[in-house]
Order: C-alpha cells, then structure tokens, then sequence
C-alpha cells in the first residue's frame, strides 16, 4: 500500500526516512517514538554532525568500522584518487594493483607462529560474513578434494556471532539473531565459551579458560573425522556482550586443532586492525590461524571489503585439473579498488602515525576512566577492557547472579540518556562499552566517561 500523501521532498531528511527505508537490526515499530532517529550530514574525526544541529561522540566507531576518524582526508583522497582511474574491473581472469599490494601488505602483518608456514594468498570478498562464508566454505571444501567426505562439521564457540548470512549465523550462537532462522541452519557443534565473565568463583581467567579448553578436547574426542574447521573470535566476543577471555584457549584450541587434523579459524572482523591493543588479537596467544577473516576496520571504516588470508597447505589442496575442484566462489565486486585503495590507505596511516603506539596512552588514559565509571555506580558488575575495548556490565547491585530483567530495557535507556547528551554508545543489552575511533582525544574521552556514568546513572534510577 503506498503512503496517502507521499512525503514532500522538502520534508525533514528523518521524515523522508521513516517513509522509505527500512533499517538495520531494527525494529521499525519503535522509531522514532521509542527509539529516536538521527540523520547525519557529516562526520569529522570522532564525531557526528546531525541534521538537527548537534554533534554526536561516535563511540561505537560506527559499528566497530571506523579506525582514523570519519571522513579521515587521506583515506578519502586516495579513495578519489583511485576512482579517477579505475573504479572497478573483474578480478578473474584480471587483476590490478591495488589487490595485489593490499594483497602483499596484508601478508606480511599477518600472525605468525614459529613452525608455522605464513599465511599466503589472499582471497577477497566485499563484506564480513561473506568472508566468513569464503573460510567456512574453504575448509570444508579442501577435505572433499582430499576425500574426506564425513568432514561436514564445523566447531563454533557459544555466545560467539560470526554474521548474519545463513552459513555464518550457523555458526553463530546468539538467540537473538539465530532463534527464528533455526531450521534453516547447517548444525554446528558448540563448545562452551571461555568467556572470563562466566568464571566460577575463586577461578582465575587462565583457569576458567583452561576449562573451556578441556570441553573443547572431549568435543573433538566425541566427533572423530567429522569436523573441518573451528572458528572463533580470538581474545573477544563482540557481539556476544564485549566478552574476554585469556588468550591461554587460544594456544590450547589450535594444539587441539593441530592434533586433530582440523583448521582453525580466526574471525577477526572486529578484533583486527588494533582494535584489541595489538594489530590482530591472535597475537596476544602467539598464534596463527590456517585462515584469517578480515572486514570491518580493513578499509579504516570507509568502504565495505573482506579479506580471508589462506595458508598455503588449504590454497595447494585446490590446485588441480578439474574446475570442480577449485574454489569457484565469487561476488561482484570481489576486491573492489577504490575499497582496496582505501585499505592500502589505512595501513600507511598506520605506520606513519604509529597508531598502535598512540592507541597504547589512549587505552591507558580509558582504563583510570573507565575504573571511575565502575566505581560510581553500585549497579556495574564488571568493568573490562582489551586495548582500545572497555565493556562496562551492569546487573542489579553489580551482582552478576542477578541481571536486570531484560523488559526494563535498561540498555536502551543509556542509549537514549547518552544520545541526548551527544554521545553514541549502543549497548548490547545491558552491556555498555566504548570503542572508539583511535583518534578520540583526551576532552572526548572525558566527555564519554562523563556520559556514561550519566546514561548508566540515569537507565538504573528507576530499577
Ligand atoms: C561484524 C562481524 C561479522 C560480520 O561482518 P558484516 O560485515 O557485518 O557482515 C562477522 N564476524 C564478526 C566477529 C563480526 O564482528
């Protein structure tokens, strides 16, 4: 049914909205009444400038994309400059200089392990649950052309999310997003979550890791010569709640892989490209997976690209005279220029400005903040960061055994008490946290420490 009278082009731009799109992770029920609707004209560094006038602190980095600030004039330059000369070209059977350095470059910061070969190709695709598709796909498809047909199976993490795609969501573990499109859904297994917050009482990170660990072993041990890949978000679980771990699974979950004939899988769409202190979170365990799932940051936030870095052990199980035994996935824009200009872009700015030098005063400067926020309020129940990521978890009295109820929706009243003091948070649930982009400085981050404790002071008074 068309609108009776249709909106007059000289309408406000969030009038304009609400008659035409349909939004993301929304329920369009609730604009804008519940959930208010801001239209944006621009972005400079840090922040927002809306329609209405206001300026907005993007604390969530748009989600979790934008590393050097918005509309950052070098990135957005070489991104003009690549568009002069070629926008777009078929990337089978052509090729072009932008996919090929980004191509190099990404290689040679890639994790590394000691008696590991490096990761060495790079294949391409335009979003992060496609890459996830592209790993998940791969893995499973270099047992078939080694005749390992029973190797159907993949291993994921509880509370981890890998996209919303249908393979990917497969290997997702949030009701939220998954419950509906259950009978769609390739099975998976699911190996409990190392998530540091699910400590039993008296057990160190380490500890309830090394836990996790052992569930992950039996489940392995349950499923002989049936699973292709683990996959996992090493370090953090974003959007399961801004949940750590200590980086002690990791280096458990790829013995476990190695010694059972089974790639791993590191999706670091959103921990990659310094988000949790060093440039891929693998780091920190000091390991490297067999594939590595890229997005999100890879374009500093500017354009929509994917990169899943192969070992050459996966690559190799592909060469062969027949087509079917060749990765004969695709998508249009498979390693787009102006998007792979735009990364090559990035990582200059990350090595002419030393970015993850300058994130290290700026993730010291947010926890002394982020301590204050906790303390200020007996309804924070954790408070815990990894590099440039701090989560801020509340639950009645800060007990952790007695959570809101999730119909206060105490989340989105932050949302809205932080909103209309100009800043963006997007808490997930009742968790709040800041993820910034790197340029945030010092004034900024008091402004967010300051609304924060505001927005959390505010969603809790009537709880
Ligand atoms: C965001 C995200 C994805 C999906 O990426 P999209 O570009 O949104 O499809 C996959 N994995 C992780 C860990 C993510 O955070």
């Amino acid at each position: 049914m068309l609108a009776e009278t249709p909106v007059p082009a000289d309408a406000p731009w969030r009038a304009r909205d609400l008659a035409v799109l349909w939004h993301p992770c929304t329920q369009m029920r609730e604009h804008p009444d519940v959930l208010p609707l801001v239209p944006i004209e621009r972005g400079e560094g840090a922040w927002l400038h809306g329609y209405d006038g206001r300026r907005y602190l993007d604390a969530v980095s748009s989600w979790w994309t934008n590393l050097h600030g918005h509309a950052e004039p070098r990135i957005a330059e070489a991104i003009a400059r690549q568009a002069r000369s070629l926008e777009q070209v078929i990337l089978a059977g052509f090729s072009h200089a932008p996919a090929i350095e980004l191509a190099e470059r990404l290689l040679a910061i890639a994790p590394r392990q000691p008696g590991r070969a490096p990761l060495s190709r790079v294949f391409y695709a335009d979003n992060g649950s496609a890459g996830v598709e592209v790993a998940l796909k791969m893995a499973f498809h270099w047992f078939r052309n080694r005749g390992e047909e029973p190797r159907t199976r993949f291993i994921a993490l509880e509370n981890g999310y890998h996209g919303e795609t249908l393979g990917a969501l497969a290997v997702g573990d949030i009701p939220l997003y998954r419950r509906v499109y259950a009978p769609l859904l390739a099975e998976a297994l699911f190996a409990p979550s190392p998530d540091a917050y699910m400590a039993r009482p008296g057990e160190s990170d380490e500890q309830c890791a090394l836990r996790a660990a052992d569930a992950l072993a039996d489940l392995f041990d349950q499923h002989p010569g049936e699973i292709c890949a683990l996959i996992l978000e090493p370090r953090l679980q974003c959007a399961g709640g801004m949940r750590m771990h200590h980086p002690a699974y990791l280096r458990r979950a790829r013995e476990l892989c190695d010694a059972n004939g089974v790639f791993l899988v590191a999706d670091e769409i959103a921990t990659g490209f310094g988000r949790t202190g060093t440039m891929f979170a693998c780091e920190q365990a000091g390991i490297a997976p067999d594939l590595l799932c890229l997005s999100k940051g890879l374009t500093g936030g500017f354009l929509p690209l994917a990169a899943v870095l192969a070992s050459q052990t996966i690559y190799e199980g592909f060469l062969d005279d027949s087509r079917e035994r060749a990765f004969l996935h695709s998508h249009s824009y498979t390693g787009n220029p102006l998007a792979c200009a735009a990364a090559l872009a990035s990582l200059d700015i990350f090595e002419g400005d030393g970015v993850l030098e300058h994130n290290r005063a700026t993730a010291a400067h947010m926890a002394t903040l982020a301590a204050q926020v906790g303390a200020g309020s007996r309804h924070v129940a954790d408070v815990r960061q990894a590099g440039m990521v701090v989560a801020f978890e509340l639950a009645r009295d800060g007990v952790r055994e007695t959570p809101f109820d999730a119909s206060l929706r105490i989340g989105l009243h932050a949302y809205r008490a932080a909103l209309e003091r100009g800043v963006l948070l997007r808490p997930l649930g009742d968790i709040l946290y800041w993820m910034p982009p790197y340029c945030i400085d010092e004034a900024q981050l008091q402004l967010l420490a300051e609304t924060t404790a505001a927005a959390i002071a505010e969603a809790t008074a009537c709880a």
